[in-house]
């Protein structure tokens, strides 16, 4: 299990839960899309409406949940949660939407997997807040129009790219979230002790912070793990020696890479000399799906200089040998 995916079990999810900023002032970092929601949100209360639908994308752990939680609280709206992959038949989001109240925030996860018939009727009920209820089967059946409530959809997605362009263009505040910076991870853990009431050093944040891979979801998670080392095995502060130590175990190594991150590049240098190589060959490799290795291993590799995306496939650029203790290969025919 990769640290960033969300596939965890129930105990990690309520830790999970317990951090989570409640406030938009709370959300660190992001300081642009949050003076745009803010933006958008103080005017939709003083028009006493629902907000526009929001378009949150980007790679996993980054606050995406979160912000739909805090538009809803900001909102004082109720929140439906559901995921692209939870729902199995347009009938399924027919059911969600005719029952939402007025004003309600409902929020998409992974809408980029919802099936083609849901998706066009996501469009009409964003659009019109009309939705077509289907009774009876077979000729017998007819559709009821139903009117909905004004409501405001915030829909997640790993790649904004993946959404096609009709449902996207429904969206009226669309924003893009990027890896933290090491500064706004320290605030982060910070923030975690604190509610953790755990004695975090400073040094000690500033390591986790540096090898969280730019997401608080991970950040969050080595915090735990860290406190869990240093009551098990060292005398309950989070020192940096804890901090190390529990990184090791977790080998999270000095990048912050995981081990699908290291399976990645491992295989793009030495099975494939390099690259260029397809998505899915690579991911074959590394046993994952490649939706898996484009949008959770990929984008972070890419914004550390390891990993280029070219027209003929991904290649390993020279940092990534140099990371793995590889001697840097001369390029061929030379
Ligand atoms: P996503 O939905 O993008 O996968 P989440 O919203 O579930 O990510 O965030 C994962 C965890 O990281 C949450 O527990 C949350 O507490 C924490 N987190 C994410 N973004 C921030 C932030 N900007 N400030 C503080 N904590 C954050």
């Amino acid at each position: 299990e990769s640290l960033v995916q969300s596939g965890a079990d129930d105990l990690e999810r309520a830790a999970e839960a317990a951090l989570r900023p409640r406030r938009l002032e709370e959300f660190v970092g992001q300081r642009v899309v949050r003076d745009q929601l803010s933006l958008v949100l103080d005017a939709a209360r003083n028009r006493g409406k629902a907000p526009d639908h929001v378009l949150l994308s980007g790679p996993p752990g980054l606050g995406k949940t979160t912000l739909a939680m805090i538009i809803a609280a900001e909102m004082g709206a109720p929140l439906r949660v559901t995921s692209g992959p939870a729902i199995q038949h347009a009938g399924d989001l027919a059911a969600v939407l005719s029952s939402l109240e007025e004003g309600e925030v409902l929020f998409l996860d992974e809408i980029h997997r919802l099936a083609r018939p849901a998706e066009e009727l996501l469009y009409m009920a964003m659009e019109d807040f009309r939705v077509d209820v289907i009774v009876g089967k077979g000729a017998g059946a007819s559709a009821i129009p139903l009117t909905l409530p004004p409501f405001t959809v915030v829909g997640a997605t790993t790649r904004a790219g993946l959404l096609p362009a009709p449902l996207r263009d429904r969206f009226g505040f669309t924003a893009h979230l990027d890896f933290y910076a090491a500064d706004e991870l320290e605030r982060v853990l910070v923030r975690s002790a604190g509610l953790l009431g755990v004695p975090l050093d400073p040094a000690a944040a500033a390591e986790l912070a540096s090898r969280s891979r730019g997401t608080p979801r991970i950040a969050n998670r080595l915090l735990r793990r860290v406190r869990d080392w240093a009551e098990v095995r060292g005398d309950g502060t989070l020192s940096l020696v804890a901090a190390r130590s529990a990184l090791d175990v977790y080998e999270v190594d000095g990048l912050g890479l995981d081990r699908l991150d290291r399976a990645v590049l491992t295989a793009l240098c030495t099975r494939f000399g390099g690259g260029p190589v397809g998505l899915t060959t690579l991911a074959v490799a590394v046993g994952e799906e490649p939706e898996t290795v484009e949008t959770v291993a990929e984008p972070f590799l890419v914004r550390e200089g390891l990993v280029g995306r070219t027209p003929r496939g991904r290649v390993a650029l020279p940092a990534a040998w140099t990371h793995l203790g590889l001697e840097v290969p001369h390029p061929s025919g030379t």
